[in-house]
């Protein structure tokens, strides 16, 4: 059996850092254990670029049913201004612990995944199989998963998909959708000793702002999972200290849930910004979503609740994942982020993993596959 707390650790040791990335050789290992096991690899370097492999590695198949798909991000976030008190690539375990940058996300979840399907490897002909996502590049916009759904056929099939980014094995029915929206305000500007004179687009920008600190996208809609949230990630107008304003801009960061339109979003915010504000959409990725009376959903928090003891209430995740591009690419099937990662670990100074959460986490991996290839 491959040891998933030491192949976290393996794992964690590859300096991944994105930018620039270079997953290439730690995607190389993983696919190397793959291979032996007799699974397929296939690599896809990120628009070529041979430092940057994403993995697809496949096993089985069969004409009835589609295989499994199991995901994780070989990169990680940069390691912070702060100081660490261990070393982000050592490795070290403590108290339980296992300390490292990417322990958390999500190192420890491919891992997990990487050592369950080893096992199931040599039964798995003439089963509908399993497909694995290795993707470089997620930390930025998810490229490496948007490239692999732009490359013909590169992505294979998938009936269903897990994701194993952190949640602390708790499993996520599917996770927000991101929002993007600049507001912009317009004045007239003039010398800073007569304000009368002109039009300060501050002070326009400024109340609009304050309205949507209070805003309630979801007020008099009835959602079926979380709520969206707004944040004004900056704010900028004027140009210098003496000058009346004629211009003020703000950069919205609106995380959106099932139920809600960005069309909806963005005829609140015009109401809300009038005549002061204009705003314009700049980016939108929708969220994801899988009903929690799904069947396979409903197996997974099964088997995840006989192997951890524990029961939850199907939620969505705040952040964002692979699972967007990657369900385009298979056509939506059911899916589920569950990964043995601390969610509020993620990006931190000191990040760890549980020990025994990446334990937990192969052990629902590898039921969760047998029971899709009925083995
Ligand atoms: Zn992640």
């Amino acid at each position: 059996m491959i040891d998933p707390v030491e192949l976290t650790r393996e794992l964690i040791r590859f300096e991944t850092i994105n930018p620039p990335g270079n997953e290439t050789p730690c995607a190389e290992y993983v696919g190397g254990i793959l291979e032996r096991a007799g699974f397929h690899c296939a690599y896809h370097p990120l628009n070529g670029d041979e430092t940057r492999a994403n993995l697809i590695a496949t096993i089985g198949g069969s004409p009835d049913k589609k295989p499994l798909c199991l995901s994780g991000h070989t990169d990680v976030v940069p390691l912070g201004a702060a100081n660490w008190s261990v070393s982000p690539f050592a490795a070290d375990i403590a108290d339980g612990k296992l300390y490292g940058r990417g322990a958390t996300d999500m190192k420890g979840g491919v891992a997990a995944i990487i050592s369950a399907v080893v096992e199931l490897a040599p039964r798995l002909s003439g089963t509908p199989g399993l497909t694995l996502v290795i993707t470089a590049a997620e930390e930025r916009g998810c490229q490496g998963s948007n490239y692999l759904v732009s490359q013909d056929g590169a992505l294979g099939e998938a009936g269903a998909m897990l994701i194993a980014e952190p949640t602390s094995n708790r499993p996520l029915n599917g996770h927000k959708g991101v929002l993007w929206v600049e507001g912009h305000a317009t004045g007239v500007t003039g010398h800073g000793s007569r304000p009368e004179t002109g039009d300060n687009a501050v002070y326009k920008a400024a109340r609009v702002a304050a309205k949507l600190e209070t805003l309630r996208l979801e007020e008099g809609r009835s959602l079926p999972a979380a709520l969206p949230t707004l944040n004004i990630g900056w704010f900028h107008g004027g140009m210098n200290i003496n000058s009346i304003p004629d211009e003020a801009k703000m950069g919205l960061d609106i995380r959106m849930v099932p139920g809600l339109s960005d069309e909806d979003v963005m005829a609140q915010l015009n109401e809300i910004g009038g005549s002061d504000v204009g705003f314009e959409k700049m980016g939108y990725s929708p969220p994801v979503y899988t009903k929690p009376d799904d069947p396979w959903y409903s197996d997974v928090c099964e088997i995840v609740a006989e192997i951890s003891g524990e029961r939850h209430t199907p939620d969505i995740a705040t952040y964002f994942t692979d699972a967007e591009a990657l369900g385009r690419g298979y056509g939506h099937p059911p899916t589920v982020i569950l990964g043995p990662g601390e969610p509020d670990l993620a990006h931190q100074t000191d990040e760890y993993c549980h020990i025994y959460r990446i334990e937990q986490a192969r052990a629902a991996f590898l039921e969760i596959a047998r029971r899709w290839c009925k083995i």
